[in-house]
């Protein structure tokens, strides 16, 4: 069934969004995204990642004059024209049409492209990997230095992802000077005893906006977060890890470059920050 998708102001059938050839997010991968995901139809973490947007687009100096709430209307107009429950809204900026491929910005004023569109994921609240955990491979991280900013340019993760596959597991995890930086789409921990091991905040990695509900969350339930990187070889020893992102909530992770952590299955930690999480979101839902 054709979704209905958001296209530079209009709503129209998937069939007829189209781009230009010249767009800069096409040309150039010149282009923001935010994902958010929606429980019971309602939208999590919304002004987190509308926060992030704002921020992504400054640090590139793209000129999207959208307000908060516009965006809030243009949310809950997708999802309630496609009658979605359970999944995320994708939104994409790029800095528009430059008539031509150019490595110069367009001219001031160039309009950006805006795209917005839903994703059902019927498989969000369960599913193997959230009952068995999942197993990740570590690569080396080839990304740019501006991490922190959403770019569209996931050519390394997707690589990374399939690199992850071809080796029969699930995930990859990014190593950088013998440090963990992230996982391929989302932010890793590893816990010790009571402690939530993670690396801080910086142009290393993305700053999650799960990450951060995360740290509320343990903050209100008395759950230490100590922020500092970690090697593949801590993380081995470790009793239990995870990951989170707006799609994945809280994972556990099982299994890592071979070695398996709180006896192959997810661990206490992980899975009660999860109920958490998800229990939490779902009340704050928008
Ligand atoms: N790091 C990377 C590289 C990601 O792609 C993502 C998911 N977008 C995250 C972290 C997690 O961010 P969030 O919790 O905001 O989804």
């Amino acid at each position: 069934m054709s979704r209905i998708v958001y296209l530079n102001g209009e709503y129209i059938p998937e069939e007829e969004a189209k781009v230009s050839i010249f767009d800069r997010g096409f040309v150039m991968g010149d282009a923001v995204y935010e994902v958010t995901c929606v429980l019971d139809g309602k939208l999590t973490d919304f002004e987190g990642h509308m926060a992030r947007l704002a921020r992504s687009l400054k640090e590139l100096a793209i000129t999207c004059d959208i307000s908060r709430d516009e965006w809030l209307e243009i949310h809950r107009k997708l999802v309630a024209e496609n009658g979605l429950e359970l999944g995320g809204v994708y939104l994409q900026i790029t800095r528009g049409n430059a008539g031509d491929r150019d490595f110069h910005y367009p001219p001031a004023g160039t309009p950006p492209t805006v795209v917005l569109y839903t994703q059902e994921q019927p498989h969000m609240l369960d599913g193997p990997k959230v009952e068995k955990g999942v197993k990740v491979i570590s690569v080396p991280d080839l990304r740019w230095h501006r991490r922190d900013i959403k770019t569209v340019q996931l050519l390394w993760a997707s690589m990374s992802k399939m690199a992850a596959e071809a080796a029969g597991k699930d995930d990859a995890w990014f190593v950088e000077d013998g440090f963990v930086t992230e996982g391929s789409s989302n932010n890793c921990y590893i816990v010790k005893g009571n402690t939530i091991i993670t690396r801080p905040l910086s142009n290393d990695i993305l700053h999650g906006i799960t990450r951060a509900s995360l740290f509320r969350m343990c903050a209100e339930h008395q759950i230490k977060i100590e922020e500092r990187a970690f090697t593949i070889a801590e993380a081995q020893e470790a009793d239990e890890a995870f990951y989170t992102s707006a799609s994945a909530f809280v994972m556990p992770i099982v299994e890592v470059d071979g070695v398996a952590l709180s006896g192959g299955k997810p661990g206490p930690v992980a899975k009660r920050l999860r109920e958490i999480y998800i229990d939490e979101a779902r009340k704050a839902a928008i």
